[in-house]
């Protein structure tokens, strides 16, 4: 893999995602919103073609006549669109509303908040004088910066620093204290001066609650953001086969907005406390989900290499057996090696997992539990179901085979945000190419594949006379038609490729003097930077099939 993971990097692609209007912070004006962000003229437009990638490869071009390559049969897609807030019962019966939290902790000096599964740390000693020393940061990174708080604490000077005494590797703050071998008391918080700082760590609900009606007040007028669009869909699965000619195997899709109080958001866009999400449920015979798992592990793997996303930058990871959701029978995640992780850390952009029949079981039957592995509806003190299910029959009925049971799920859950940034780290190139007069000049290039290109062509007549901008400007509408395209005549054409190479646009046609003669422009493409001439009458049928 090239060597392409550093924060200085990052910080290339945020600031270029800034001046040409891909992200911005939200409410910047009032000093910004932590967490959450605004898409820009450009962003829009990429993460748009991101999600419409993902709706047409995924649901309205689908061929359910077709066997496709992997999949065991053919089978049917539909979408749905549902509400953001939902009835609170649907996040007690989900399991989200006791079980969807972290652990914090956090810091009374610094005032400031942590995920304690975050935290990691090493006992430091010198001269008697003994600390178990935190810190937030990951990778390659963390020991080095174990060791510069080391040197602060004890006020050594920077050849002091082979003094220090240390009690084995970095390790979990969570298990140190668990285990007994390491104290919150003696515990030097990541950004504390003395030691003994952090707090009990406490349970924090990542679901944003909110209150419904003019007068609320009393506990029943709770509801809360859904923070995944997925149960939208399952609380819909009967509305759906009832009202359309599905049947199994098929699969409902959903993008929309979710919502989590994310204690610590950042990396950019990639832990955001509102974000969009690509969800699609897809509900089969138990006796295929295991072939149909694979099938859709291996679909999604290379959508996003379709798409044009490095390789050598992606991993599938297979969950171990303990990491699974207790409903799960199998999980991978599809990760990205973002810029901002260190070498060798991979950040997810997707997981695909096998749930069985949990979702549908549980809005029928109440929230369910693992009991000497079988999946059962947990109780309270009194015997009955602890969260009430909906009480409605969500069993298929096959008129074929004429059996009845309740179809296992296998749910591809993608950010539409996270996804976005992907292709926007991946895109981001910077190379030499030759200016006007032949000498190399640096440039910034965003190499999206064309269907995720906010801007696919740019039409630049080379001097604003000679009639060439008339020519320009009935070529631009020409094509406007069938793909976002650009006009500019503003500046030296250098200057106008390279504002197109920042945008990521992947052809310029250019119009100068012999356009007006033989009547064919000169392409430009952005990767090869090689020029062709092709007549002005094939421009729109060539890009248009290239585009497909
Ligand atoms: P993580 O472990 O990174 O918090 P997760 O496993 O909780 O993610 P899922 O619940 O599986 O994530 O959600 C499915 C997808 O939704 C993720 O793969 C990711 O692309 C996206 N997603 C989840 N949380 C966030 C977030 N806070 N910001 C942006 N995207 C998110």
């Amino acid at each position: 893999m090239d060597k392409q993971n550093d924060q200085s990097r990052m910080d290339r692609i945020v600031s270029l995602a800034k001046r040409r209007g891909f992200i911005f912070q939200s409410s910047e004006i009032y000093g910004g919103l932590n967490g959450f962000w605004d898409y820009g003229p450009l962003g829009v437009a990429l993460k748009r073609n991101v999600k419409d990638a993902w709706w047409r490869d995924m649901v309205s071009g689908h061929d359910e006549l077709a066997t496709l390559a992997g999949a065991p049969a053919p089978y049917e897609m539909t979408g749905l669109d549902c509400t953001i807030i939902m009835h609170p019962q649907g996040w007690k019966c989900s399991g989200h509303f006791d079980l969807f939290h972290d652990w914090m902790i956090d810091c009374r000096e610094s005032k400031r908040r942590y995920r304690y599964d975050h935290l990691h740390g090493r006992w430091a000693a010198h001269r008697g004088k003994k600390v178990f020393v935190t810190t937030e940061a990951s990778g390659d990174e963390a020991v080095p910066e174990t060791v510069a708080r080391a040197q602060k604490f004890f006020g050594l000077r920077a050849k002091q620093v082979d003094e220090i005494e240390w009690g084995g590797g970095l390790e979990s703050l969570e298990q140190a204290v668990a285990a007994g071998s390491a104290t919150l008391a003696d515990t030097l918080g990541p950004d504390a001066a003395a030691p003994g700082s952090l707090t009990e760590p406490r349970e924090f609900n990542l679901m944003f609650e909110t209150r419904i009606g003019a007068l609320a007040g009393d506990d029943d007028d709770r509801a809360f953001l859904r923070p995944e669009t997925a149960q939208g869909i399952f609380v819909n699965f009967k509305n759906v086969l009832d009202t359309s000619r599905v049947r199994v195997p098929f699969g409902i899709a959903q993008v929309g907005k979710s919502f989590r109080n994310e204690i610590t958001p950042r990396n950019f866009t990639f832990r955001s406390r509102e974000f969009e999400q690509m969800e699609i449920e897809f509900f089969c015979r138990p006796a295929e989900s295991a072939d149909w798992y694979r099938y859709w592990r291996d679909r999604r793997w290379k959508w996003y290499l379709g798409l044009g996303l490095t390789e050598g930058r992606l991993q599938l990871r297979e969950h171990h057996a303990d990491e699974l959701s207790h409903y799960s029978v199998g999980t991978a995640d599809i990760e990205y090696a973002f810029p901002f992780l260190a070498e060798g850390e991979f950040g997810e952009l997707e997981g695909i997992a096998h749930r069985g029949d949990f979702d549908l079981r549980s809005h029928m039957e109440g929230k369910l539990v693992r009991k000497d592995g079988e999946l059962v509806v947990e109780t309270g003190p009194d015997g009955k179901p602890r969260h009430r299910g909906s009480g409605k029959d969500l069993s298929y009925f096959d008129d074929v085979t004429r059996e009845r049971y309740v179809p296992h799920v296998i749910e591809p859950s993608a950010g539409a945000d996270r996804g976005t940034l992907a292709f926007l780290c991946d895109a981001y190139h910077e190379d030499e190419v030759p200016d006007e007069d032949g000498k190399p000049r640096s440039r910034t290039v965003m190499k999206f594949h064309p269907r995720l290109a906010p801007v696919k062509a740019a039409i630049l007549p080379l001097v604003k006379k000679d009639g060439m901008p008339e020519v320009a400007i009935d070529l631009y509408r020409a094509l406007k038609p069938h793909m976002a395209c650009q006009y500019d005549e503003k500046g030296s054409v250098g200057r106008r490729y390279a504002r197109q190479d920042e945008a990521g646009t992947p052809w310029c046609l250019t119009i100068d003097g012999q356009t007006l003669t033989d009547k064919t422009v000169t392409l430009r493409d952005r990767d090869s930077l090689a020029q062709t001439r092709v007549p002005i009458a094939e421009v729109v049928a060539m890009l248009r099939d290239r585009l497909s």
